[in-house]
């Protein structure tokens, strides 16, 4: 029977992150097997997302999360060349630009204070600066503005995930092409991995970073994971008019919207008691009820556009608190997680994927403690919630 000192199940960001910062630690020397079902990965969230990376979160972990991934991204060519062969992962930084009504404007300052605090580069304008600045915009019902002048913006995440699949490889870590069914365990280790075809494999450590399929494997061990697949939308358009780059804007109402290239992509979440079946398919009346009407009122150059693709994926999300759950589970000394992003996963894959490295190697967190996203909190009911969900 194959043994390796780490399994991890599901290849995607936060899998290939996983196995790429353990075989980059110079502490190990084991062997990692890295399990995908998909090598298309059609169906991953990673490559069906917006790719943002911003600092504009209420949770001090994810602001910290994402100083760290700006500044992975930004090395990214040199930290996972390959033979001297830099992958561009299409990092734009472009900004994050969050708009607040009169109703949000004492939040806006608060968690403009707390990402000051924590060395985010966030400038807070008041309306007349807004329009000074970035002069296509409606600013009727806004009261102020908070924008990322740096470290906000957008990248490939299929990029980044193929460039870190193919880091790990070149450090030694193995690839496998297999559906895993099950987890096995004895008493509190999880001994062995179990895939669809009947084949174990006999593992030290297990992660599973398997997106919205995660719980699922988790059930039989008695695990319950407040995490569920809902499906999230991104429509893209081209406008007549031409118009500087857009920073990835959010409306009040949740509407966001930013520049693709000479194109733009948008998207918004349903309300609670509105989620759509959680398919690929695509509901465009979605865009045109929804989306348009608010886009064509806050930037009026988008009154007359030529709706574009569209497509359609899953949030892992957290109905406790939208924050990910990540690090040991209760009872079991030896098996990780990762997942319930709720939306913000992408750009936290190399700080979560350093993190889960630094507890199998050191057994502690080293770098960033990220014990916040435990899976205590969920265990005690006490949710640690992100107010900027996008
Ligand atoms: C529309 C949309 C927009 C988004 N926008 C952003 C954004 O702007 N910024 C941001 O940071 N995040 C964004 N996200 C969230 C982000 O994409 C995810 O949080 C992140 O990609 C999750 O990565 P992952 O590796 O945990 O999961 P996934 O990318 O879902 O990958 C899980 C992998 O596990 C594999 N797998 C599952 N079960 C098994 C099994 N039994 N055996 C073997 N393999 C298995 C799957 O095939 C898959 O490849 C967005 C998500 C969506 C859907």
């Amino acid at each position: 029977m194959a043994t390796y000192d780490v399994v991890i199940i599901g290849g995607a960001a936060h899998g290939a992150s996983a196995a790429y910062h353990l075989a980059a630690d110079p502490g190990f020397s084991g062997r990692i097997l890295l399990i995908e079902q998909d090598p298309t990965f059609a169906r991953a969230a990673t490559a069906l997302s917006a790719g943002g990376i911003r600092q504009q979160f209420s949770t001090p972990v994810n602001v910290s999360l994402s100083l760290y991934g700006i500044d992975f991204l930004r090395r990214a060519g040199e930290l996972l060349a390959v033979d001297g062969e830099r992958p561009d992962i299409g990092l734009v930084e472009g900004g994050y630009l969050f708009l607040a009504s009169a109703a949000g404007a004492d939040i806006l300052r608060r968690n403009h204070a707390l990402q000051a605090g924590l060395g985010a580069d966030i400038v807070h304008l008041d309306a007349s600066a807004l329009v000074a600045r970035f002069p296509w915009l409606a600013t009727d019902g806004i009261v102020a503005g908070c924008f990322g002048e740096s470290g906000e913006g957008w990248f490939d995440g299929y990029g980044l995930a193929q460039a870190l699949r193919r880091k790990a490889r070149s450090l030694g870590v193995e690839l496998m092409h297999a559906e895993v069914a099950g987890i096995e365990t004895a008493s509190d280790r999880a001994t062995h991995v179990r895939l669809a075809d009947g084949a174990r494999i006999a593992a030290g450590a297990v992660i599973v970073t398997a997106g919205t399929a995660t719980p699922r494997l988790l059930v039989p061990l008695g695990v319950a994971l407040p995490v569920e697949a809902r499906k999230r939308y991104v429509f893209s358009f081209a406008c007549r008019q031409a118009l500087p780059r857009i920073p990835l804007t959010v409306d009040p109402s949740g509407v966001y919207v930013r520049s693709e290239g000479d194109v733009y992509i948008s998207g918004a979440s349903p309300p609670d008691d509105a989620e759509p079946p959680a398919d690929f398919e695509v509901d465009h009346s979605f865009f045109e009820e929804t989306i348009w009407p608010v886009l064509a009122a806050r930037i009026p150059a988008f009154q007359a556009i030529r709706p574009g693709r569209a497509w359609a994926g899953h949030y892992d999300f957290n109905t406790l608190d939208q924050n990910a759950i990540v690090g040991a589970l209760p009872g079991f000394d030896n098996l990780h997680v990762a997942t319930g992003f709720s939306g913000h996963g992408l750009q936290q894959a190399p700080g979560v994927g350093r993190g889960l490295a630094e507890l199998i190697v050191h057994g502690r967190y080293a770098s960033l403690d990220l014990a916040p996203l435990g899976f205590q909190r969920v265990a005690d009911g006490r949710p640690l919630t992100e107010a900027n969900v996008v």
